[in-house]
């Protein structure tokens, strides 16, 4: 395994332990398990991100690799991970038990007596570029678990309550001692909650949550961008006992348009015409994003790969009001099938032009007796 550590995880030698866990997270996210199913490559890079971010992440291991490289490893626990498990142990705080959505984006983690906020959700988004160019109310079904009604999120019994946990007397801690050493551990009973319930509810079994499908409706901005994250504060699962809940990230994703490709707030659109049409001028006919028609002045003599703007006929600008615009880019298309009497002409026509060389054609040919 020589690889270097910061270059698996693709940080500075001089990274601080913050740009490290962000690294970690970012590949961790890319090539998790989840997913990737059956992905042996994205397992690899896991793995070895994870191994990366166990030295890094440890200021003793990272100081003795930084000196001595794998050598200084030697003797500590350091060593690849078999399985996903291992990974999912080692760094249960930055997986939050193990779904990579759980606590991914939170970032509370808190164990003991404070009581875990919602977990945070991702969706997906799709839209086309009508739906961007105009904004759109999304539908999106989810399924999260949300406080149970029947408990309001106790979790004890209708007409009961959570009692105080015998075991640590509602520390949520409990104090071991074994020798001289006295050892503070999390109340195996009430795994830190101080309360204990008696007889749990029986709509959610005493979790006080449960899964519900839900649909949560999304407004989306015009203008918004392929790749952008929308944060919807507070829509992801309910959190334990009244802590706050997660959010929900949606994760837009714009469907490529036949003819359309998006520059910025501009649209492209390339229009074929002839070319006649481009030495004479002419009007041709351009779709809209909203899908009318519009026409288009093509000046005379316009060259291939010439754009018309057409302006306010682009993207609503995410920052401000102002719009983009569709860019009408002109194809000059030399036919290859001609008639006898189209071809006729076009040799007439290069007849002339033997006398009258084009300005470009003459600069060239200047060019070239300047050369030799
Ligand atoms: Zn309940
Ligand atoms: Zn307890």
């Amino acid at each position: 395994m020589e690889q270097d550590y910061y270059q698996v995880l693709g940080v500075n030698k001089g990274a601080s332990s913050d740009e490290i866990k962000k690294a970690y997270r970012k590949m961790a996210m890319q090539f998790h398990p989840d997913r990737n199913p059956g992905n042996k490559e994205a397992e690899q890079t896991f793995k070895k991100a994870a191994e990366a971010y166990s030295v890094l992440s440890d200021a003793d291991k990272k100081r003795r690799y930084d000196q001595y490289g794998l050598e200084g490893l030697k003797g500590t626990d350091a060593r690849g991970y078999g399985s996903f498990e291992d990974i999912f142990d080692a760094f249960g705080d930055i997986f939050g038990g193990g779904s990579i959505f759980e606590d991914f984006f939170g970032g509370s983690g808190g164990r003991g007596k404070t009581a875990r906020r919602g977990a945070s959700l991702k969706c997906d988004i799709e839209l086309d570029f009508k739906e961007v160019a105009t904004g759109v109310e999304k539908k999106i079904e989810l399924t999260k678990r949300e406080t149970c009604e029947v408990c309001r999120g106790t979790g004890a019994k209708e007409g009961t309550s959570p009692t105080t946990c015998p075991y640590c007397r509602g520390k949520g801690q409990v104090q071991q001692s074994q020798g001289f050493f006295s050892l503070r551990t999390t109340c195996p009973k009430c795994h830190g909650n101080g309360k204990v319930i008696e007889s749990p509810c029986a709509k959610c079994g005493g979790a006080g949550r449960y899964p519900k499908r839900s649909t949560i409706s999304v407004q989306i901005p015009a203008g918004v961008e392929d790749g952008m994250r929308l944060r919807l504060t507070g829509q992801g699962e309910s959190g334990e006992s009244g802590a706050p809940p997660g959010d929900l990230y949606c994760d837009v994703h714009i469907k490529p348009h036949q003819i359309f490709k998006r520059q910025g707030d501009d649209i492209l659109c390339e229009v074929p015409i002839t070319l006649a049409q481009a030495a004479l001028g002419c009007t041709v006919d351009v779709p809209t994003l909203l899908g009318n028609v519009v026409q288009v002045k093509i000046p005379k003599g316009t060259q291939n790969n010439e754009i018309v703007p057409l302006r306010g006929e682009g993207f609503i600008s995410l920052q401000g009001h102002a719009k983009g615009s569709l860019l009408v880019q002109v194809v000059v298309e030399v036919p290859t099938k001609m008639t006898s009497r189209q071809e006729e002409l076009l040799r007439e026509f290069a007849e002339i032009e033997k006398k009258n060389v084009s300005p470009r054609q003459k600069k060239f040919f200047d060019k070239m007796k300047n050369i030799f």
